[in-house]
């Protein structure tokens, strides 16, 4: 596919946000072009004065994913909720849960949702309570800072059998590893609804799988805008490639600029990436029930403070959820690729070759999309070998692109993603 340009918005219509989708939505948004409400700026002369410039949005929209609530928890002053019964129905290609907060306030710490222990009915154990080292037919659930999103299966073996889960769910303090009180977590909320959604396995024997991408692309990242930067058009080609390799078309559907966007700085919550995810969403969704796709911006470095703060990096990429996840949380759901070097000035120019971002690219979008590291615990239980390196947390620098490729495995999670669009559009 190298060497293509890409086509998805050659027959697109634009789609001016504060415009149609106003209209779209019968009175559901201001008819003043007031800004977005939120507060990313940028750190360039442009302005949020400037026009933004016109974005060109699909308009074949996927459904979006239908939750149904389960039930609401009782959040006590320890970060305990309880345990619910969530049905699980046989043959979906996920099952989904989400913790979402229902009366939480702001502060400045946020406690993550966790699943503390799930099992079946029967008494078999699908997540294990903390301390008991997880196996690798355990499902491998990741806390959520701000509400959770769970998809299962994490595992190459999907979960076929109808049965009930019960779930006990808390909110944990993510820095600690310890469970979230409300003395530390002042804002944390009482009160948690439990949603699930699920959909049908396919019944085709080899239906198409898309990943949607949308770019928003800084004017100071290093990069031009895709159909004139050959540096971003071999990058993106890599990564296409990466997900063809396993059956997955990643189509990119718009192209965003945004003004300088200076150091993007930030810490494990991720809160810090949440006003660009915001500004980027705002101007990238048609609609609020537009959200099945990967956002992706482009930055020109990102500076990570870790959770002790007694050490920073400069990450190339960033997605910032590890499994990925969907929009309406108060979690940031973005994948952020950086071009440059924080040292270098703002006109630094680009510090790898295509095929290092190429392959940085689809290693976050793995993560958005639910994949963990390879060379880590929680990945044990994906098995990769040879030349299936893509998802090793050295990706960024030690790893030959040559050799980055998903494993079978990971494809087999990769596919059940809510936000993997399976079928014709
Ligand atoms: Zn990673």
């Amino acid at each position: 596919m190298v060497g293509t340009p890409p086509q998805t918005m050659a027959d697109a219509i634009a789609i001016r946000l504060g415009g149609l989708v106003c209209l779209a939505l019968a009175g559901a948004c201001a008819d003043s072009p007031e800004p977005m409400d939120d507060e990313w700026m940028g750190q360039g002369e442009s302005g949020p004065d400037d026009p933004e410039p016109e974005v060109v949005l699909p308009t074949d929209i996927p459904p979006p994913v239908t939750w149904r609530e389960v039930g609401t928890l009782t959040v006590d002053d320890f970060g305990a909720a309880g345990t619910i019964a969530v049905p699980f129905p046989a043959g979906q290609r996920y099952v989904a849960v989400r913790s979402v907060p229902l009366d939480a306030t702001t502060g400045d710490a946020v406690a993550c949702h966790r699943v503390m222990r799930a099992q079946w009915s029967s008494g078999e154990i699908v997540v294990p309570e903390q301390g008991t080292a997880p196996s690798d037919g355990h499902q491998h659930l990741v806390p959520g800072p701000g509400a959770g999103v769970f998809v299962m299966s994490t595992n190459v073996e999907p979960l076929h059998e109808a049965d009930t889960l019960e779930l006990e769910l808390g909110l944990f303090d993510c820095g600690l590893a310890i469970p979230a009180s409300r003395a530390r977590f002042p804002g944390m909320p009482r009160t948690v609804r439990v949603d699930v959604a699920s959909e049908p396995e396919p019944t085709e024997s080899s239906p198409t799988a898309t990943v949607a991408v949308r770019l928003a692309r800084a004017a100071d990242s290093g990069w031009g805008p895709m159909a004139e930067d050959p540096a971003l058009w071999d990058a993106w080609a890599v990564a296409v490639e990466r997900f063809a390799d396993i059956g997955i078309e990643l189509r990119l559907e718009a192209e965003l600029e945004l003004p300088d966007a200076g150091v993007t700085e930030y810490g494990a919550d991720m809160i810090g990436l949440a006003s660009l995810q915001q500004h980027v969403h705002a101007q990238l969704q048609a609609d609020p029930t537009d959200a099945r796709f990967v956002p992706v911006a482009l930055v020109r470095c990102l500076d990570y403070e870790d959770p002790t703060a007694t050490s920073r990096s400069r990450p190339v990429g960033q997605a910032t959820r590890i499994p990925g996840s969907l929009a309406d949380a108060a979690t940031p759901s973005l994948v952020v690729l950086a071009g440059g070097d924080c040292q270098a000035g703002p006109d630094a120019t680009l510090i790898h070759d295509p095929a290092r971002y190429g392959v940085v690219l689809a290693h976050e979008i793995g993560h958005y999309l639910g994949l963990f590291h390879v060379d880590t615990a929680l990945g044990s239980h994906l098995p990769a070998a040879g030349d299936e390196r893509l998802m090793a947390s050295t990706i960024a620098q030690a790893i030959d692109p040559e050799r980055a490729w998903f494993s079978p495995a990971q494809a087999t999670v990769l596919l059940r993603h809510p936000d993997v669009v399976i079928g014709d559009r």
